[in-house]
Protein backbone atom coordinates (compact mmCIF):
# COMPACT_ATOMS: atom_id res chain seq x y z
CA UNK A 1 0.00 0.00 0.00
CA UNK A 2 1.53 3.62 -0.97
CA UNK A 3 0.46 6.20 1.96
CA UNK A 4 2.21 9.24 0.22
CA UNK A 5 5.21 10.39 -1.00
CA UNK A 6 6.57 11.28 2.72
CA UNK A 7 5.58 8.06 4.26
CA UNK A 8 6.08 5.77 1.03
CA UNK A 9 5.06 1.70 1.24
CA UNK A 10 4.01 -0.64 3.56
CA UNK A 11 2.81 -4.13 3.47
CA UNK A 12 -0.84 -4.59 4.52
CA UNK A 13 -2.80 -7.73 4.91
CA UNK A 14 -6.38 -7.90 3.84
CA UNK A 15 -9.30 -10.88 4.13
CA UNK A 16 -10.04 -12.02 0.13
CA UNK A 17 -13.03 -10.56 -0.82
CA UNK A 18 -16.45 -12.47 -1.73
CA UNK A 19 -16.80 -12.72 -5.23
CA UNK A 20 -19.36 -11.50 -7.38
CA UNK A 21 -21.51 -13.65 -10.29
CA UNK A 22 -19.63 -11.54 -12.53
CA UNK A 23 -16.23 -10.58 -10.64
CA UNK A 24 -13.15 -12.66 -10.72
CA UNK A 25 -10.22 -12.83 -8.00
CA UNK A 26 -6.41 -12.57 -9.62
CA UNK A 27 -3.87 -13.92 -8.40
CA UNK A 28 -1.19 -11.66 -9.83
CA UNK A 29 1.53 -13.17 -11.69
CA UNK A 30 3.37 -9.49 -12.52
CA UNK A 31 2.70 -6.14 -12.30
CA UNK A 32 5.23 -3.34 -14.18
CA UNK A 33 6.38 -0.62 -13.23
CA UNK A 34 4.93 2.10 -15.44
CA UNK A 35 5.82 5.77 -15.75
CA UNK A 36 2.53 6.61 -13.88
CA UNK A 37 3.41 4.40 -10.62
CA UNK A 38 6.89 6.79 -10.83
CA UNK A 39 4.46 10.45 -11.05
CA UNK A 40 2.34 8.64 -7.78
CA UNK A 41 5.51 7.85 -6.29
CA UNK A 42 7.36 10.94 -6.55
CA UNK A 43 3.95 12.74 -5.68
CA UNK A 44 3.54 14.52 -9.09
CA UNK A 45 0.43 12.42 -9.72
CA UNK A 46 -2.56 12.62 -7.19
CA UNK A 47 -4.22 9.30 -6.94
CA UNK A 48 -6.70 8.76 -3.71
CA UNK A 49 -4.57 7.68 -0.95
CA UNK A 50 -4.02 5.23 0.39
CA UNK A 51 -3.88 3.46 -2.70
CA UNK A 52 -2.42 -0.21 -4.18
CA UNK A 53 -0.80 1.22 -7.02
CA UNK A 54 0.05 -0.72 -10.12
CA UNK A 55 -2.29 -1.32 -13.01
CA UNK A 56 -0.16 -2.91 -16.18
CA UNK A 57 -0.34 -6.57 -14.50
CA UNK A 58 -1.79 -9.84 -15.54
CA UNK A 59 -2.10 -13.19 -13.38
CA UNK A 60 -4.11 -16.16 -13.08
CA UNK A 61 -7.57 -16.40 -12.35
CA UNK A 62 -8.33 -17.63 -8.51
CA UNK A 63 -11.73 -17.43 -8.41
CA UNK A 64 -14.34 -16.89 -10.89
CA UNK A 65 -17.73 -15.66 -10.89
CA UNK A 66 -20.73 -17.99 -10.80
CA UNK A 67 -21.94 -16.51 -13.61
CA UNK A 68 -18.47 -15.60 -15.59
CA UNK A 69 -18.30 -18.17 -18.12
CA UNK A 70 -16.17 -16.65 -20.76
CA UNK A 71 -13.78 -13.67 -21.58
CA UNK A 72 -14.58 -10.33 -23.03
CA UNK A 73 -14.11 -11.93 -26.35
CA UNK A 74 -16.19 -14.80 -25.72
CA UNK A 75 -13.22 -17.37 -25.07
CA UNK A 76 -14.37 -19.97 -22.78
CA UNK A 77 -12.44 -18.62 -18.92
CA UNK A 78 -11.79 -20.71 -15.84
CA UNK A 79 -10.10 -20.73 -12.71
CA UNK A 80 -6.55 -21.55 -13.38
CA UNK A 81 -6.74 -19.60 -16.40
CA UNK A 82 -3.53 -16.78 -17.31
CA UNK A 83 -5.30 -13.29 -17.94
CA UNK A 84 -4.85 -9.64 -18.06
CA UNK A 85 -7.41 -6.98 -18.07
CA UNK A 86 -8.42 -3.19 -19.08
CA UNK A 87 -7.42 -1.33 -16.16
CA UNK A 88 -10.07 0.99 -16.97
CA UNK A 89 -13.47 -0.10 -15.82
CA UNK A 90 -16.38 1.81 -17.22
CA UNK A 91 -20.36 1.70 -16.31
CA UNK A 92 -22.03 0.95 -19.30
CA UNK A 93 -25.29 3.02 -18.50
CA UNK A 94 -23.73 6.57 -18.52
CA UNK A 95 -24.93 8.81 -21.15
CA UNK A 96 -21.07 8.73 -22.57
CA UNK A 97 -21.31 4.70 -22.66
CA UNK A 98 -25.11 4.58 -23.64
CA UNK A 99 -26.09 6.97 -25.96
CA UNK A 100 -22.36 8.36 -27.61
CA UNK A 101 -20.97 4.83 -27.17
CA UNK A 102 -17.63 6.68 -25.92
CA UNK A 103 -16.87 4.77 -22.67
CA UNK A 104 -13.55 6.55 -22.69
CA UNK A 105 -15.68 9.74 -21.41
CA UNK A 106 -17.74 7.49 -18.86
CA UNK A 107 -18.50 9.72 -15.94
CA UNK A 108 -18.13 6.85 -13.47
CA UNK A 109 -14.91 5.54 -14.91
CA UNK A 110 -12.63 4.05 -12.35
CA UNK A 111 -9.06 2.76 -12.94
CA UNK A 112 -7.48 -0.38 -11.22
CA UNK A 113 -3.91 0.99 -9.34
CA UNK A 114 -4.53 4.62 -10.27
CA UNK A 115 -7.76 6.14 -10.15
CA UNK A 116 -9.42 4.17 -6.68
CA UNK A 117 -7.72 3.87 -3.12
CA UNK A 118 -7.52 0.78 -1.03
CA UNK A 119 -9.47 2.03 2.09
CA UNK A 120 -12.89 0.75 1.18
CA UNK A 121 -13.73 -2.54 0.77
CA UNK A 122 -13.09 -4.94 -1.44
CA UNK A 123 -9.70 -2.94 -1.08
CA UNK A 124 -7.87 -5.18 -4.01
CA UNK A 125 -7.95 -2.52 -6.09
CA UNK A 126 -4.16 -2.70 -7.33
CA UNK A 127 -1.72 -4.72 -9.39
CA UNK A 128 1.36 -4.52 -6.48
CA UNK A 129 -0.55 -6.74 -4.47
CA UNK A 130 -0.92 -11.00 -4.32
CA UNK A 131 -4.43 -10.34 -5.58
CA UNK A 132 -6.51 -7.90 -7.48
CA UNK A 133 -10.30 -8.10 -7.37
CA UNK A 134 -11.72 -7.54 -10.99
CA UNK A 135 -15.30 -6.30 -10.54
CA UNK A 136 -18.11 -7.10 -12.56
CA UNK A 137 -17.95 -5.29 -15.99
CA UNK A 138 -14.07 -5.24 -16.05
CA UNK A 139 -13.06 -6.62 -19.19
CA UNK A 140 -10.97 -9.51 -18.70
CA UNK A 141 -8.76 -11.49 -21.33
CA UNK A 142 -7.51 -14.86 -21.34
CA UNK A 143 -3.44 -14.83 -22.36
CA UNK A 144 -2.74 -17.26 -25.04
CA UNK A 145 0.23 -19.57 -24.26
CA UNK A 146 2.22 -18.33 -26.63
CA UNK A 147 2.88 -15.29 -24.45
CA UNK A 148 5.07 -15.37 -21.08
CA UNK A 149 4.15 -13.48 -18.14
CA UNK A 150 7.06 -11.52 -18.81
CA UNK A 151 6.06 -10.44 -23.19
CA UNK A 152 2.73 -9.77 -21.33
CA UNK A 153 2.47 -7.92 -18.65
CA UNK A 154 3.12 -4.39 -20.44
CA UNK A 155 0.73 -4.93 -22.53
CA UNK A 156 -2.76 -3.56 -20.80
CA UNK A 157 -1.14 -0.35 -20.81
CA UNK A 158 2.14 0.77 -22.81
CA UNK A 159 1.20 -1.56 -26.23
CA UNK A 160 -2.86 -0.79 -25.50
CA UNK A 161 -1.71 2.75 -25.51
CA UNK A 162 0.53 2.30 -28.75
CA UNK A 163 -2.30 0.42 -30.73
CA UNK A 164 -4.82 3.54 -29.22
CA UNK A 165 -2.72 6.50 -30.43
CA UNK A 166 -1.95 5.01 -34.13
CA UNK A 167 -5.21 4.26 -34.44
CA UNK A 168 -6.13 7.65 -33.50
CA UNK A 169 -3.49 9.37 -35.38
CA UNK A 170 -4.59 7.39 -38.83
CA UNK A 171 -1.07 5.86 -39.17
CA UNK A 172 -1.39 3.95 -42.79
CA UNK A 173 0.94 2.13 -45.27
CA UNK A 174 2.93 4.53 -46.57
CA UNK A 175 3.92 6.89 -44.20
CA UNK A 176 6.76 8.31 -42.16
CA UNK A 177 6.12 8.11 -38.49
CA UNK A 178 8.99 9.71 -35.88
CA UNK A 179 8.69 8.34 -32.57
CA UNK A 180 9.62 10.73 -29.87
CA UNK A 181 11.15 8.68 -27.18
CA UNK A 182 12.63 5.04 -26.97
CA UNK A 183 11.17 3.61 -24.36
CA UNK A 184 8.67 0.60 -24.11
CA UNK A 185 5.90 3.68 -25.40
CA UNK A 186 8.03 4.01 -28.38
CA UNK A 187 8.91 0.79 -29.07
CA UNK A 188 5.64 -0.56 -29.05
CA UNK A 189 4.81 2.35 -31.18
CA UNK A 190 7.60 1.57 -33.95
CA UNK A 191 6.68 -1.78 -33.88
CA UNK A 192 2.66 -1.08 -34.27
CA UNK A 193 3.43 1.70 -36.74
CA UNK A 194 5.64 -0.58 -38.62
CA UNK A 195 3.19 -3.33 -38.97
CA UNK A 196 0.73 -0.85 -39.63
CA UNK A 197 2.53 -0.26 -43.07
CA UNK A 198 4.67 2.85 -42.62
CA UNK A 199 7.22 3.33 -45.15
CA UNK A 200 9.51 4.97 -42.89
CA UNK A 201 9.93 4.79 -38.84
CA UNK A 202 12.47 7.05 -37.44
CA UNK A 203 12.69 7.45 -33.12
CA UNK A 204 14.23 9.74 -31.34
CA UNK A 205 15.73 9.88 -28.02
CA UNK A 206 18.86 10.82 -26.09
CA UNK A 207 20.37 7.36 -25.05
CA UNK A 208 22.06 5.80 -27.55
CA UNK A 209 21.45 2.48 -25.26
CA UNK A 210 18.03 3.15 -25.99
CA UNK A 211 18.20 3.36 -29.72
CA UNK A 212 20.44 0.49 -29.85
CA UNK A 213 17.65 -1.63 -28.89
CA UNK A 214 14.92 0.97 -30.88
CA UNK A 215 16.76 -0.72 -33.99
CA UNK A 216 15.60 -4.06 -33.21
CA UNK A 217 11.83 -2.49 -33.00
CA UNK A 218 10.85 -1.85 -36.58
CA UNK A 219 13.07 1.38 -36.17
CA UNK A 220 14.51 2.63 -39.43
CA UNK A 221 16.74 5.48 -38.17
CA UNK A 222 17.57 5.68 -34.64
CA UNK A 223 18.57 9.33 -34.23
CA UNK A 224 20.56 10.90 -30.94
CA UNK A 225 18.94 13.85 -30.18
CA UNK A 226 21.21 14.71 -27.45
CA UNK A 227 22.88 18.39 -27.70
CA UNK A 228 21.06 19.05 -30.82
CA UNK A 229 19.06 22.21 -31.05
CA UNK A 230 15.62 22.30 -31.74
CA UNK A 231 16.21 24.12 -35.09
CA UNK A 232 18.99 20.85 -36.24
CA UNK A 233 16.23 18.41 -35.34
CA UNK A 234 13.55 19.25 -37.40
CA UNK A 235 16.54 20.04 -40.13
CA UNK A 236 17.00 16.41 -39.41
CA UNK A 237 13.67 15.56 -40.21
CA UNK A 238 12.69 17.23 -43.07
CA UNK A 239 16.03 15.92 -44.78
CA UNK A 240 14.86 12.16 -43.97
CA UNK A 241 11.32 13.37 -45.26
CA UNK A 242 12.46 14.80 -48.48
CA UNK A 243 11.65 18.17 -46.62
CA UNK A 244 8.10 17.67 -45.81
CA UNK A 245 8.51 16.43 -42.56
CA UNK A 246 6.39 13.89 -41.50
CA UNK A 247 3.11 12.14 -41.61
CA UNK A 248 2.78 11.50 -38.36
CA UNK A 249 4.48 12.36 -34.73
CA UNK A 250 3.93 10.36 -31.73
CA UNK A 251 5.89 11.55 -28.47
CA UNK A 252 6.12 8.66 -26.09
CA UNK A 253 8.55 10.68 -23.41
CA UNK A 254 6.84 11.53 -20.88
CA UNK A 255 8.48 14.97 -20.82
CA UNK A 256 6.00 17.64 -22.11
CA UNK A 257 8.98 20.24 -23.33
CA UNK A 258 9.64 18.10 -26.00
CA UNK A 259 6.55 19.03 -27.38
CA UNK A 260 8.35 22.33 -27.96
CA UNK A 261 10.24 20.76 -31.03
CA UNK A 262 8.25 18.08 -31.64
CA UNK A 263 5.17 20.23 -33.10
CA UNK A 264 7.50 21.44 -35.44
CA UNK A 265 8.28 17.49 -36.91
CA UNK A 266 5.10 17.02 -38.55
CA UNK A 267 4.53 17.79 -42.45
CA UNK A 268 1.93 20.67 -43.57
CA UNK A 269 -1.25 18.91 -42.52
CA UNK A 270 0.00 16.32 -40.44
CA UNK A 271 -0.38 14.52 -37.00
CA UNK A 272 1.27 15.24 -33.75
CA UNK A 273 -0.22 12.49 -31.15
CA UNK A 274 0.50 13.25 -27.39
CA UNK A 275 0.65 10.97 -24.71
CA UNK A 276 3.51 10.78 -21.85
CA UNK A 277 3.29 13.79 -19.64
CA UNK A 278 0.59 12.85 -17.85
CA UNK A 279 1.10 14.57 -14.06
CA UNK A 280 -0.72 17.91 -12.89
CA UNK A 281 1.81 20.69 -14.26
CA UNK A 282 2.83 19.73 -17.70
CA UNK A 283 2.07 22.82 -18.93
CA UNK A 284 4.19 23.77 -22.40
CA UNK A 285 3.84 27.05 -24.69
CA UNK A 286 2.25 26.38 -27.67
CA UNK A 287 2.86 28.48 -31.32
CA UNK A 288 -0.46 28.89 -32.91
CA UNK A 289 1.27 30.24 -35.88
CA UNK A 290 3.00 26.92 -36.47
CA UNK A 291 -0.26 24.99 -35.70
CA UNK A 292 -2.57 26.91 -37.28
CA UNK A 293 -0.90 27.83 -40.88
CA UNK A 294 0.66 24.59 -40.72
CA UNK A 295 -2.83 22.73 -40.26
CA UNK A 296 -0.98 20.19 -37.96
CA UNK A 297 -3.72 18.15 -36.20
CA UNK A 298 -3.04 17.67 -32.03
CA UNK A 299 -4.46 14.86 -30.63
CA UNK A 300 -4.08 13.95 -26.55
CA UNK A 301 -4.76 10.52 -26.60
CA UNK A 302 -5.95 8.13 -23.23
CA UNK A 303 -7.89 5.54 -22.09
CA UNK A 304 -7.86 2.85 -24.04
CA UNK A 305 -10.98 0.46 -24.30
CA UNK A 306 -11.29 -3.43 -24.10
CA UNK A 307 -10.92 -3.42 -28.44
CA UNK A 308 -7.61 -1.96 -28.06
CA UNK A 309 -6.93 -4.53 -25.67
CA UNK A 310 -7.98 -7.30 -27.35
CA UNK A 311 -5.92 -6.18 -30.92
CA UNK A 312 -3.15 -5.49 -28.46
CA UNK A 313 -3.00 -9.14 -27.15
CA UNK A 314 -3.53 -9.93 -31.20
CA UNK A 315 -1.10 -8.06 -32.58
CA UNK A 316 1.49 -9.67 -29.45
CA UNK A 317 1.19 -13.34 -30.91
CA UNK A 318 1.14 -12.56 -34.58
CA UNK A 319 4.30 -10.56 -34.22
CA UNK A 320 6.36 -12.21 -31.22
CA UNK A 321 8.70 -14.04 -32.71
CA UNK A 322 9.52 -10.57 -34.73
CA UNK A 323 10.71 -8.21 -32.19
CA UNK A 324 12.65 -9.12 -29.24
CA UNK A 325 9.58 -7.93 -26.68
CA UNK A 326 11.52 -9.96 -24.01
CA UNK A 327 13.80 -7.28 -23.66
CA UNK A 328 11.27 -4.85 -22.35
CA UNK A 329 11.19 -6.36 -19.14
CA UNK A 330 14.79 -5.85 -17.77
CA UNK A 331 14.36 -6.40 -13.74
CA UNK A 332 11.81 -8.32 -11.65
CA UNK A 333 11.36 -7.55 -8.07
CA UNK A 334 9.63 -8.95 -4.88
CA UNK A 335 6.90 -6.96 -3.34
CA UNK A 336 8.84 -5.85 -0.50
CA UNK A 337 11.54 -4.04 -2.51
CA UNK A 338 9.30 -2.35 -4.99
CA UNK A 339 11.15 0.86 -4.02
CA UNK A 340 14.10 -0.64 -5.04
CA UNK A 341 12.02 -1.07 -8.96
CA UNK A 342 10.80 1.95 -8.90
CA UNK A 343 14.45 3.77 -8.48
CA UNK A 344 15.65 1.29 -11.10
CA UNK A 345 13.09 2.53 -13.86
CA UNK A 346 13.13 6.07 -12.74
CA UNK A 347 17.10 6.31 -13.11
CA UNK A 348 16.27 5.00 -16.75
CA UNK A 349 18.26 1.62 -15.95
CA UNK A 350 15.93 -0.70 -17.66
CA UNK A 351 13.05 -0.02 -19.78
CA UNK A 352 10.63 -1.31 -17.05
CA UNK A 353 10.97 -3.62 -13.69
CA UNK A 354 7.94 -5.88 -12.55
CA UNK A 355 6.87 -7.02 -9.30
CA UNK A 356 6.61 -10.43 -8.94
CA UNK A 357 4.73 -10.92 -6.05
ZN1 LIG B 1 0.55 2.84 -17.32
ZN1 LIG C 1 -20.37 5.18 -18.17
Amino acid sequence: MFHNPTDGFSIEHYDLPEVEPRGALVKVGMASICGTDLHIWHGSRKPPLPIIPGHEAMGVVARLGSALRTDAAGAPLREGDRVTWSYIWTCGACYFCTILHEPASCVNRMAYGVGVGCADPPHLNGGFSEYIYLRPGTSIFRIPDSLTDAVVVPTNCALVTMIHVTESAGVRPGQSVVVQGCGPLGLYGSTVARERGADQVIALDTSEARLEVARKFGVDRALNVSGLSDDDVVAKIRELTDGRGADVVIEATGVAEVLRVGLRLPREGGTYATIGPIYQGAVVPLDCFNLIFRRIRLLGVARNDAGHLRSAINFLVRTRSKYPYEQVVGATFPLERIVDGLRLVDERKVMRAAIVP
